[in-house]
């Protein structure tokens, strides 16, 4: 594997990093124990026939990718549950990706759950190149756990990082829920307190949403379970949001935090809108100015062989394409670029959207200079809100069909910028 590049920091990292991080490879293991009461992803039910089928195609397709050419500089197998694969094909599956692409590779990460790692599967892991582990542990609280639906106690968390830590791992990764019914301060101090033991390289801190068709979701309709207060979520927030950096990391994303130069690569592309090809049931791809799905179905998927059927196929352009830098790029605490989006796709934010912009810094919601517009804190809390509202000034005021017939030669004044929002 390549030595990680050097701009995988802080600042400054976004014309470097979209040619340094593109493109990414996600491989998508759908298969799960049970469903955890709160998921709404693409899951299957774990048959290992039915594994073994799978990871058959899947090498397939990630064998025809590596004869078209293709060559990641990160490789990230999500799921799902990719740590509940039998140890077969568990090997089977890193050997094929070691064997052709790990070369080029700054980052290759696999998601594990605490209920299916153990310590052969961390070596065979290591032994093909896997450099970072992300761990679904969600809460410490064994109340949560059980809420959630969750296959593993607290306790087991902490030894999967014992063990990591014991067979060299090089960087890990923790996700956290916050807003779970019931979860209160005391909840949190234990979960911070989990977190600064273990002390992993990488934290991502996710807000429960209750997603129709979920077991949660049902039981909240109901009236069986009682939702936290929006007012409450949002303290909760803080109070992990101070322990963390008290405990030295940095938010990097608005869910997504780290240290000791942990942050995820392979998202990092993902957010500053960067090419990568997904394999598997569902995954997403965007390459060559077009995205797309795999159809999300195992047993076709099966039948496919490695070639599935691509569904939801588009090329962006126009205002698509500057949706897409807002929605990705105001989740990153460097925010986004207007000179480069304007020089880009014509489209002058600071023309369009001046006083909206304005508005918000003066209510310490985000912050502008010609350079950037970023979120603060507060403004990260209101993110959707601030982005639906943006889009929809931009797309009122502007005919959208501009969009389609410019291509970055549009009148992109940065003074004019600074001067509309007095950011000088
Ligand atoms: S382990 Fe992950 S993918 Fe599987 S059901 Fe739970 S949340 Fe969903």
């Amino acid at each position: 594997m390549a030595a990680r590049s050097t701009n995988q920091c802080t600042d400054g990292y976004r014309l470097e990093a979209q040619e340094n991080l593109s493109p990414g490879l996600y491989v998508h293991v759908p298969f799960c124990a049970s469903r955890c009461t709160y998921c709404d992803f693409h899951v299957a039910s774990l048959r290992i026939p039915v594994v073994r089928d799978y990871v058959t195609a899947l090498v397939d397709e990630i064998s025809s990718h590596f004869a078209n050419g293709f060559q990641p500089r990160t490789i990230f197998i999500g799921g799902g549950t990719p740590s509940a694969l039998d140890l077969a094909s568990w090997d089977k599956l890193l050997a094929t990706l070691s064997k052709y692409f790990k070369t080029d590779l700054i980052e290759w990460t696999i998601e594990m759950n605490p209920e299916s790692i153990d310590a052969n599967k961390i070596e065979i892991a290591l032994s093909h190149g896997v450099d970072r582990i992300s761990t679904g542990a969600q809460t410490f609280d064994e109340k949560g756990l059980s809420l959630m639906g969750r296959r593993h106690d607290a306790r087991r968390v902490f030894e999967v990082h014992q063990l990591m830590a014991e067979l060299g791992v090089p960087r890990t990764s923790l996700d956290l829920i916050v807003g779970w019914p019931g979860q209160d301060h005391e909840s949190v101090i234990a979960d911070l307190e989990a977190v600064a033991a273990i002390d992993p390289d990488h934290v991502s801190l996710y807000h429960l949403s209750y997603e129709q068709g979920t077991w949660l979701d049902a039981m909240r309709s109901r009236g069986v379970i009682d939702p936290l207060l929006d007012e409450t979520c949002i303290e909760l927030s803080r109070q992990f949001l101070e322990g963390l950096s008290r405990q030295g990391y940095q938010r990097y994303e608005v869910s997504n935090l780290y240290k000791r130069g942990g942050e995820s690569l392979h998202n990092l592309n993902y957010w500053l809108r960067g090419t990568y090809l997904g394999a598997g049931s569902g995954a997403a791809s965007f390459h060559g100015g077009k995205r797309w799905k795999n159809r999300p179905d195992v047993q076709s998927y099966i039948a496919s062989g490695g070639k599935p059927e691509r569904v939801d196929v588009e090329r962006p352009g126009g205002f698509t394409v500057v949706t897409e830098q807002i929605m990705l790029g105001l989740r990153l605490v460097e925010g986004i670029d207007p000179a480069q989006i304007c020089s880009e796709t014509g489209y002058d934010i600071f023309d369009r959207c001046g006083s909206y912009l304005r508005r918000y810094e003066q209510q310490g919601f985000l912050l502008c200079s010609e350079n950037s517009i970023r979120l603060t804190d507060r403004g990260f809390e209101i993110l959707d809100t601030m982005i639906v509202e943006m889009l929809d000034l931009l797309e009122r005021t502007g005919d959208a069909n501009d969009l389609a017939k410019s291509s970055g030669s549009g009148d992109c004044d940065p003074g004019l910028a600074a001067s509309v929002l007095g950011c000088r």
